[in-house]
Parts: structure tokens; C-alpha cells; sequence
């Protein structure tokens, strides 16, 4: 018999897959409503979070309704009822809903939206289309060499040296250190009031932004040295984890019209707006869950055929017109499929642990566009 799981639970294996570090800086993300330790009976995948989805979670015996789109984006000033968002926290809160949202940082992570639209459009060996600097630090400190185990040794502890599925990566230089101490100094080698020089190894390891003051703070708890040292440097590297869009190509070239009714098919469009582009054959195809106008010059020059994604401006499409086959497929449409993959993830890491949790995607209609 598995143990109960909890909100703090399920939170940790979405968290892990999409982190709240790389989510755009302006989001909310993370638990909405309710309580990490309560127990979770079922879980609802949506979207959005409406009346009618918190109506379904009770319906389904669903007590975790995980949502794309945060409930309390904008939080409201107060909790007078009338509007639709205070109604539906209300509703939430009675009857014990718990509400956990993961927005950018799931259309920045692998696996994330504009993958699931990738897959749910056919395309293959895909990839993001814009790859993000990655937020790693070098930190680099010089140490005497009969310190340097307990040093390199500390920072790694700290979380410094993890490249991948590794840890405890570093590297190591010999040299020759000078200093001199003032008046007021006491060095460990040498005297105060003369210039020295020193056996020293440098030591480089990287390290996540967010773990640099951690570390700085192990590295000079183990450090001999009365003044420590070191650099922390920026790093200009392209991050292969996250990054915004993605590319693929399909499995065949497909001419134009029969692309656009591909799209319209597989992503249950009634109508899609288009510009034209250059080709009458697609084969190289950009996406973007939501709005993904601004990477529509990374696609032209990712040498994409059509660039698919939502909440296309008239500006936007005048650019695209004659240089590629630009398709507003709407902002629901081309971030629903996520649900499918989230839910199916979520599956998969419950069974993993014993579970027996059901693991629902909403079916109440949250797009708020009609069309006629
Ligand atoms: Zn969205």
C-alpha cells in the first residue's frame, strides 16, 4: 500500500519537469489555492480554471485540479462575490479544491506546450526552436593544494559541479599565487608587509544561478584563507533543457492547402487565419503554444516553411506575408493539447510510486472564442 499523497507531492514531480526558476518573471505559478500537505484523491488537468472546471473536479472526485493558465494571474483587490474569479476561488475553497498552476514554466521546458503541439500537428525530430542562455555560473576560486579536497568538497555539497546526469565535476590548474598583507592582516603563509608567493590550484566549477550564494557561502566556511578569491562568471552557453517554440519537421512534404487542413483537423479549428509565405510545399514546420508572434524571425531564420502558433496581430502577419505561412490557430487551441501530456505524465509518475490516483483531463470547455 503506496503512502497517501500529497498537494507537496504531485508539486514536486511538476516542479521538477518544468521549474518555477524559469518561469517569466512577471508569472504566478505554483500553488493557487489549498494546502501542500493535504492528501490528493484524484486530479483534474485543465487549462483554465473556471466555475464550470471546479463544478468537474467535484464531480470527478478530483480534490487537485492542476491548471495551465494561473487562477490568480491578476489576483483580484477583494473577495466580494459577483465576479467570476472570486466565484470561482469561493467555489474552490468549499469544497476543498486544490489549485496548482504551471504556466511559462512548462512552455519553456522540454516535453512542455509547444511540444504537445508539435506532436498533436505529426512533426518529427523536433526541438526548441529558440534555445535560452542557460542560467549557469563558473565559480572559480584558488586554494593551497593541501586544502583543496576539503574545498572542492564543501562546494560540491553546496550543490557547485553538476553538468547532466553528473556531480562533482571540476577542474584543476597549478600556479603560483602573490599577495602582501597590510598591518592589519594575518595571513596564513607567509608575513605581513611582504610580497609572497605561493603554490595554488585553481579550482572551476559551475553552478546554477539561484545555488551561487549557497556555494560562495560553503566555499569561504572552508577555505583557510582570511580573504577568499574567486570569480563568478557569467556563462554564454545555450541551454539544452529549456527554451520557447518548437521546430520539427513533417513526416512528408504536404502542399499548402492540404497543410492548413491538416492543422485545422488536428487541432479542431472551425476556421484558422493565414498569411501566405513563399512555398507552395511544407515540410519545415515552427510552433508556438499561445502567443508566439515575437519568434516568428527565429522560424524565417530556422528556415521554417510555416509557423504556427496564436494571437497574431495584423502587423505581425503583414511582416510574414510572401516570406512565410504564418497560421493563427488560436490561443485555446494550439495550448490545449498540453492537457493530454500533463495528465499522462502525472499517470506515469503515480504509478511509478504505487498509486492508484485518477488522473482526469477537464472536459469542460474553457475557451472563451466562438466562431460563426
Ligand atoms: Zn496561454
Amino acid at each position: 500500500m503506496a503512502v497517501a499523497l500529497t498537494v507537496g507531492d504531485v508539486a514536486a514531480f511538476l516542479e521538477a519537469w518544468a521549474p518555477p526558476r524559469i518561469a517569466w518573471d512577471r508569472d504566478n505559478v505554483g500553488l493557487q489555492i489549498g494546502s501542500f500537505s493535504r492528501r490528493v484523491r484524484g486530479i483534474l488537468v485543465s487549462l483554465d480554471v473556471t466555475e464550470g472546471v471546479i463544478r468537474e473536479a467535484v464531480r470527478k472526485r478530483s480534490s487537485l485540479l492542476v491548471s495551465h493558465h494561473p487562477l490568480l494571474f491578476r489576483p483580484p483587490p477583494t473577495l466580494v462575490t459577483g465576479s467570476s474569479i472570486t466565484d470561482t476561488i469561493t467555489l474552490a475553497v468549499r469544497n476543498e479544491i486544490d489549485v496548482f498552476s504551471v504556466h511559462t514554466n512548462l512552455d519553456f521546458t522540454r516535453g512542455g506546450v509547444s511540444f504537445a503541439l508539435a506532436e498533436r500537428l505529426g512533426l518529427r525530430e523536433t526541438d526548441f526552436l529558440s534555445k535560452t542562455y542557460s542560467s549557469k555560473r563558473k565559480i572559480v576560486t584558488f586554494v593551497p593544494p593541501d586544502h583543496l579536497d576539503m574545498v572542492f568538497g564543501a562546494m560540491s555539497r553546496a550543490g557547485a559541479g553538476t553538468i547532466g546526469n553528473y556531480d562533482h565535476c571540476s577542474f584543476t590548474t597549478g600556479g603560483t599565487a602573490t599577495f602582501r598583507g597590510n598591518s592589519a592582516s594575518s595571513p596564513v603563509a607567509g608575513r605581513k608587509g611582504r610580497v609572497e608567493h605561493v603554490k595554488e590550484m585553481r579550482l572551476e566549477m559551475t553552478a546554477d544561478e539561484w545555488q551561487v550564494p549557497r556555494i560562495l557561502a560553503a566555499m569561504r566556511a572552508s577555505h583557510p584563507y582570511e580573504e577568499v578569491a574567486y570569480d563568478v562568471l557569467r556563462m554564454e552557453n545555450v541551454s539544452d533543457e529549456f527554451g520557447m517554440g518548437v521546430i520539427g519537421n513533417l513526416k512528408r512534404p504536404l502542399r499548402v492547402p492540404s497543410f492548413l487542413q491538416m492543422v485545422k483537423r488536428n487541432l479542431r479549428l472551425p476556421s484558422a487565419r493565414y498569411t501566405r509565405g513563399s512555398g507552395n510545399t511544407v515540410r519545415r514546420v515552427a510552433v508556438c503554444g499561445g502567443s508566439g508572434s515575437d519568434l516568428l524571425h527565429t522560424a524565417l531564420h530556422q528556415g521554417a516553411d510555416a509557423f504556427v502558433t496564436a494571437d497574431v496581430k495584423y502587423h505581425t502577419f503583414h511582416e510574414a506575408s510572401g516570406r512565410m505561412l504564418l497560421v493563427d490557430a488560436g490561443h485555446h487551441e494550439t495550448e490545449f493539447p498540453v492537457t493530454t501530456t500533463v495528465a499522462a505524465f502525472l499517470r506515469t509518475r503515480l504509478a511509478a510510486g504505487g498509486q492508484r490516483i485518477r488522473v482526469h483531463v477537464a472536459r469542460t470547455s474553457t475557451n472563451p472564442v466562438t466562431y460563426v
